[in-house]
């Protein structure tokens, strides 16, 4: 990553008041630490300087309004062709828990979510997995289709057309043609970057064996879904044998893409927990701090209007840390399904939440999988998704309130 000769970091990190940046737009008046050498020189910075400044940041672009999506979580596939070091998602085929879940067990799950208020479909699921299993090619076949995207675009249709969930989708690596299909069949979607660092790729590395893991095949798919103006989610995740300085170039690399397409709805800082049965077992956890040093040198790099989220599951500590270091969403929270990432981590209930949020200071409001910032741009949503996601939001973008329930 080319190095440019940045401003002093005096002049970057500001603490304070934001005030001048709710009147402008984010271009002009947005203070974010965009140069290699400033962002690196935050890693020197104490802690309490540092959640400060973001802290202020955040109430400056966002207020002290919190957001979260009311979901339902759909393993459409637990098969992938990857080894992450860290997953505890993935199965073989001979696991007798690895499955393609058929059309009426999404539909089951969905209506379930529905029945409870949730507005989003979250599709998670596996790289593709048919590269490298002959048996997820003959499920498929059976299914009607022949590769992974494709049974995903048609569990999209059909959760669309018989519960009205939205669906944001998250299915690895995609070419600008794999996207094409998604503008139609979900409201968002996303790919985790996780990290820029290529040592993670080598012999003993977290994503060593994992071809969709490369950071620049993960790059092309972000920006592709930038030239298709679809509202998109990234992030990192951290403690996985990445540096400090390398996940400053992880948020550097999507401050960039940010810049040139504006479609990035939400940045995760998310933090890798040791489980028994992951190859990492043994591997340490980053601290509460890393978390949330991390967290407010994202407000910083990516600025006051950036929407930068932490799983609340996923918590060390005191949750309200990670407000007052500058998160403005909770992510998806779901009253129905499990966090089949993170199984052993329960969601917390919505009502708890809220009041963990009250107790910090902050306002708790539902959203949609498409961020307020996109639902009311016409070249963010197709003419046949508006008019559902457009009925259930006020003015600001927020869910009506009435649709909430907690
Ligand atoms: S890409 Fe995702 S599902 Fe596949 S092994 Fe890695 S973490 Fe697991």
């Amino acid at each position: 990553m080319e190095k440019p000769t940045g401003a002093p970091v005096s002049s970057t990190l500001r603490t304070g008041t934001y005030d001048h940046c709710m009147a402008g737009s984010a271009s002009t008046c947005d203070p974010a630490v965009r140069t290699a050498e400033s962002a690196y020189a935050l890693l020197d910075q104490p802690t309490a300087r540092l959640v400060e400044a973001a802290g202020a940041m955040r109430d400056a672009g966002k207020g002290r309004v919190v957001t979260y999506s009311r979901k339902v979580f759909i393993p459409l596939i637990n098969l992938c062709r990857d080894r992450c070091a860290y997953c505890t998602f993935a199965r073989e085929p001979d696991d007798p828990s690895a499955r393609i879940m058929a059309p009426e067990e999404v539909l089951a799950v969905a209506r379930a979510g529905a029945a409870a208020g949730c507005k989003e479909a979250l599709f998670s699921l596996g790289d593709q997995p048919e590269a490298r299993y002959p048996a997820v090619r003959e499920r498929l076949a059976a299914l009607g289709h022949a590769t992974t995207l494709s049974y995903l675009e048609a569990m999209c249709r059909l959760v669309l057309a018989e519960t009205g969930l939205l669906p944001h989708v998250n299915p690895g690596v995609m070419a600008g043609s794999a996207l094409d299909r998604f503008k139609t069949a979900a409201v968002s979607a996303g790919i985790m970057l996780e990290s820029t660092s290529l040592r993670l790729l080598r012999p003993g590395g977290a994503h060593h064996r994992c071809p969709d893991k490369a950071p620049r095949a993960r790059l092309r798919t972000i920006a592709a879904a930038g030239e298709r103006r679809i509202a998109f989610t990234t992030g990192l995740l951290i403690g996985i044998g990445e540096t400090g300085r390398e996940r400053i170039d992880t948020l550097l690399a999507i401050a960039d893409v940010q810049d040139r397409y504006g479609h990035v709805q939400e940045v995760i800082v998310q933090n890798f927990r040791r489980k028994p049965d992951i190859l990492m077992r043994d591997w340490p956890e980053p601290s509460a701090e890393e978390m949330v040093r991390t967290i407010a040198t994202a407000r910083l790099i990516l600025g006051a209007k950036a929407n930068i989220q932490a799983p609340p599951n996923l918590a060390q500590g005191d949750a309200g840390d990670y407000l007052r270091a500058g998160i403005n969403d909770w992510g998806g929270v779901s009253p129905v399904t499990l966090d089949h990432i993170n199984p052993e981590r329960p969601w917390p209930q919505i009502a708890a939440l809220a009041a963990a949020t009250a107790a910090a200071g902050f306002e708790l409001r539902e959203r949609l999988a498409i961020y307020p910032e996109y639902v009311w741009r016409d070249d963010y949503l197709a003419d046949s998704l508006r008019p559902l996601v457009r009925r259930q939001v006020d003015e600001r973008g927020l869910v009506r309130p009435e649709l909430t329930c907690q």
